[in-house]
């Protein structure tokens, strides 16, 4: 008997970049889309650090 590994071990962390620290995180959450007249505009992401650092509230937290 054998188990099939078609789960991984663990909640999945999805990384992302932080824009504020400006570094990769894997507690970054999305704080604010920011709409840019050129280019891709932004998608502003910040870790946990980063949101208590400078007082932030990710955008799925806010009502
Ligand atoms: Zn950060």
């Amino acid at each position: 008997m054998s188990q099939a590994e078609s789960t991984p071990p663990g909640p999945v962390r999805p990384i992302a970049y932080c824009n504020w620290h400006q570094g990769l995180s894997d507690t970054a959450r999305l704080i604010r889309v920011e709409e840019a007249a050129t280019g891709p505009g932004g998608l502003l992401y910040a870790c946990d650090l980063c949101q208590q650092k400078h007082g932030l509230t990710p955008l799925a937290d806010q009502t």
